[in-house]
């Protein structure tokens, strides 16, 4: 039995592959958006935590991915072109992940210049929230510390951090930034159904993230009638007994499974990269699962007839 198929044994059912076993971390962010590594530390970590394979997810961005697959081929890791577009589906928000997607694609790009657009000026208001409560940020301050094209609420928590407005990042987002909080404000999102077109007609596969932490599960089934890929089983904020249930579900809807630890860098502590290990089957699976739509759909209708 090789290490691929020792993945796939019932203790790696849940995420936690067999000594020597093949594992990929499937999302995972940079400096690009919010994370904290540049593309080379993240590759260079996901090394040092024996990951086979990886993608660069960041927001509304694949800018980094020309930098990640080069650090990535230099040490040997599969690396793959993701990013993580927020979406909008009977008025709840949703995240979606796009994997294989070709960073020159013209449509995409010309999307995630107006998603970045939109958040630059979504700093602006969260800025002005907090100076009306008498918090006297200045958005110069945030933009100076995001420096990227996808600023986000991360990087307001850390100004606020740095600025010694709050203690911590958890702080930032529990009195500030949270949804519902005073100076939260919502980012304008494409339905989830242009989404995943955008990310097929980018020659993508359109997985739905951490659906766990959104409770979509009513609009799984929908979704994947409408094209969805794939859900994102494995992540750090899934429990065990979730990714089973998401396990379940991806194999009653056909959809393929992916995982990844969400690595935000030092922004939430320690950082998390390869803490989530999807075993090497899903990750073979996902590989050779054709990436246009008319391809994907050929394979369903033959599995269901
Ligand atoms: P944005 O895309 O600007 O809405 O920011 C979303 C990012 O903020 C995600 O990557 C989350 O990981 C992070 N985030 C959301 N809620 C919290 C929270 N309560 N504490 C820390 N980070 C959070
Ligand atoms: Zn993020
Ligand atoms: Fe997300
Ligand atoms: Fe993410």
């Amino acid at each position: 039995m090789n290490s691929l198929v020792a993945a796939g044994t019932a203790k790696s059912e849940v995420g936690d592959p067999a000594p020597g076993a093949l594992f990929a971390d499937l999302h995972l962010h940079s400096l690009f958006s919010d994370g904290t590594f540049t593309p080379e530390e993240l590759a260079g970590r996901g090394r040092e935590a024996g990951l086979a394979a990886m993608s660069l997810t960041d927001h509304d961005t694949v800018e980094g991915c020309a930098r990640m697959a080069q650090a990535c081929q230099a040490l040997g890791i599969d690396f793959i072109v993701g990013t993580e577009l927020t979406a909008e589906f009977e008025h709840k928000e949703i995240h979606l992940l796009g994997y294989f997607l070709d960073p020159q694609n013209a449509p995409l790009l010309s999307e995630m210049k107006k998603f970045q657009a939109v958040r630059k000026s979504r700093i602006h208001e969260m800025v002005a929230r907090l100076n009306e409560i008498n918090i006297p940020l200045r958005a110069e301050a945030v933009f100076a510390l995001a420096n990227c094209r996808s600023p986000g609420r991360p990087h307001v928590a850390r100004a606020l951090v740095q600025e010694g407005h709050c203690q911590s990042l958890d702080e930032a987002f529990e009195r500030f930034l949270k949804k519902g909080r005073s100076a939260w404000v919502p980012k304008c999102k494409i339905s989830a159904l242009d989404a995943v077109t955008l990310i097929h007609q980018a020659g993508g596969l359109a997985v739905m993230a951490h659906p766990g932490l959104n409770h979509c599960d009513d609009i799984l089934p929908t979704l994947a009638g409408q094209g969805l890929d794939g859900i994102e089983c494995f992540h750090t904020k899934h429990s065990a007994k979730m990714s089973r249930h998401y396990l379940n579900l991806a194999a009653r809807l056909n959809l393929l499974v992916t995982g990844g630890s969400d690595c935000h860098g030092f922004s939430k502590g320690k950082p998390l990269i390869g803490g989530v290990k999807l075993p090497g089957i899903y990750w073979e699976k996902l590989k050779a699962a054709p990436r246009n739509r008319e391809g994907r759909r050929a394979v369903i209708l033959g599995a269901s007839s």
